[in-house]
């Protein structure tokens, strides 16, 4: 029998002349350093690419035999290959708006006033003024009587750094409806003058209606226009997949369409806010789920942000003994929810930044999976898991709890011990204790809540946990990531977190073509050049998607 199958292969490759296969590839790439992230063929030169599905992985000698009249070879001289990254957890069409609006990172209050009063100039009387990214080290005093001299015919709505506070004026506090009467939301903070009247500041669940408002009132054209840009950011930095908190079902018919019209070049899984808006409903339908968009989690939110000093702690925040941040749900509410995901069999994407937060989800996890054993097979996630209390580490891998976390955050380090104190800013963003106890972690930004989304900059601030300028940390080098790790983590590691490793994540016959082509190999440059790599080409399903050198 065996011999029989050798000489029926001898001979059609004696009447065919060298080894063809049955039908030409689409794409090859050759004379490329692949790195696969394969752990049984971790390199190659070559790949080839039948329609959407990789169907050879080797050496160029053997791609020869995937070329046909029509396949598109790329010869990339050497350049570095890898899986495509797929960024575990986005809020596109805020990140697409955030890059169309105002960016007021650095700007003192006085030059966000003038910002807000050009804005002001080119608007409609009425039409909703939007701005991201001020924050308290340059601007230690905002207040609605700031923005009103120059904005009384329109809302304002100022992000802060973090997302999770926003800067309005009076217009806005009028368009909410808070005033001195409205009592703070369960999980918020509505900033008050002594006299009681807010000063336009609001914190977390009392900012979230403003945010929300302030994407409502964006007009058709603009999330156009914002989800192209996003989609422009995504290829040009080899994004392949996202994970997006869509929440908005307008924003799944754009998708649709986008797709329809070929002009989507990125995977999108979407994601419900909290399991009960109609996104769910519509994505029951099945009519979006194929590997170009899919459902995904619910998404929830445990606590706030360090930066507004919301997250919630076990122990107070420096030079605030009393605050222990903001919790957002009661344990017992937590517990409630992962009952009904674990009955459901649904997985949830819980928003934790703070050692309490975490600790009070996995005991709701836990206590999930005591009823109902399957809850570990979910794939529950932490989103951020920015700090935690060192015992609890050990349990997401016991309770199959994925952290997804944005190294971003850790490259700021004098910000931390200013928030946290010195001890805690220390054990801050435990990733290598994370890896090293086996749980599953996979990276990504949360554009645009986090300033720097490319991958490769988020990989160095995982592997140095030092500032872009490079002059400020790692204030504990034990927690650095290696290069391998940052890597499998935002390919591997994040087609994990939304159960498609078998499709994505590693360049192997019969997953998904999509590939980022790099200036550089990030595995043999100098840590701190990781993030000057660029990416020169994006492949998302055996197409080019964008091209730059
Ligand atoms: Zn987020």
């Amino acid at each position: 029998m065996r011999f029989l199958r050798f000489s029926a292969i001898l001979i059609s490759m004696i009447a065919a002349g060298p080894l063809r296969a049955a039908e030409p590839a689409s794409l090859v790439l050759k004379n490329a350093n692949v790195i696969t992230l394969d752990e049984k063929r971790p390199a190659a030169s070559a790949v080839a690419v039948r329609g959407e599905t990789i169907v050879y992985v080797g050496d160029d000698a053997g791609a020869q035999a995937f070329l046909g009249p029509k396949t598109e070879v790329l010869d990339l001289a050497g350049k570095t290959v890898i899986p495509g990254f797929n960024d575990v957890h986005v809020h596109a069409l805020p990140g697409g708006l955030f890059y169309l609006e105002p960016n007021l990172w650095g700007k003192s209050c006085e030059e966000i006033v003038a910002v807000v009063a050009e804005e002001v100039k080119k608007a409609r009387p009425g039409e909703i003024i939007t701005a991201n990214s001020w924050d308290y080290p340059t601007c230690p005093n905002p207040h609605r009587k700031l923005l009103d001299p120059v904005s009384r015919q329109n809302p304002v709505v100022l992000t802060q750094f973090s997302g999770h506070a926003c800067w309005v004026n009076s217009a806005m506090l009028k368009k909410l409806g808070y005033t001195a009467k409205t009592q703070d939301p369960e999980g918020g903070k509505i900033d008050r003058d002594p006299e009681g009247t807010p000063t336009g500041i609001l914190r977390d669940k009392a900012a979230f209606p403003a945010q929300a408002r302030a994407l409502l009132l964006v007009k058709k054209e603009k999330r156009e226009a914002a989800l192209e840009e996003a989609l422009r950011l995504f290829r040009e930095n080899g994004i392949t997949s996202v994970q997006d908190n869509t929440w908005d079902p307008r924003t799944l018919a754009l998708l649709r369409q986008l797709q329809k019209e070929g002009r989507l070049t990125c995977r999108f899984t979407c994601w419900s806010y909290a399991g009960y808006s109609i996104g769910p409903q519509l994505m029951k339908l099945g009519r979006y789920d194929d590997p170009w968009i899919r459902p995904g989690p619910w998404k929830l939110y445990a606590d706030g942000a360090f930066s507004t000093r919301t997250g919630w702690m076990t122990e107070a925040y420096a030079g605030e003994p009393d605050n222990f941040g903001l919790p957002m749900m009661t344990p017992a509410r937590l517990a409630a929810f992962y009952l009904k995901a674990a009955k459901q069999k649904k997985q949830i994407a819980m928003h934790a930044i703070g050692d309490r937060a975490a600790h009070e989800v996995l005991n709701a996890v836990e206590k999930s999976a005591a009823r109902y054993p399957q809850a570990r097979q979910l794939r529950h996630r932490i989103e951020h898991a920015q700090i935690m209390l060192p015992e609890d580490i050990p349990r997401l891998a016991r309770l199959g709890v994925v952290a997804a976390i944005q190294p971003f955050a850790a490259s700021q380090p004098q910000k931390d011990l200013d928030i946290l104190g010195p001890e805690r800013a220390r054990i801050a963003y435990p990733y290598r204790s994370l890896q090293d106890a086996g749980v599953p972690i996979a990276l990504g930004s949360d554009l645009p809540a986090e300033v720097d989304f490319q991958p490769l900059l988020n990989i160095y601030y995982a592997v140095t946990r030092k500032n872009k300028a490079g002059d400020q940390g790692p204030l504990n080098p034990r927690e650095c990531l290696t290069v391998e790790q940052a890597l499998r983590a935002y390919t591997l590691g994040s087609a994990y977190a939304e159960f498609m490793e078998d499709k994505k994540g590693s360049i192997e016959v019969g997953k998904l073509a999509d590939f980022a082509v790099l200036s550089a190999d990030p595995l043999s440059v100098e840590p701190a050049a990781i993030k000057d790599v660029q990416v020169e080409i994006t492949i998302v399903g055996g197409q080019v998607v964008s091209r730059q050198q």
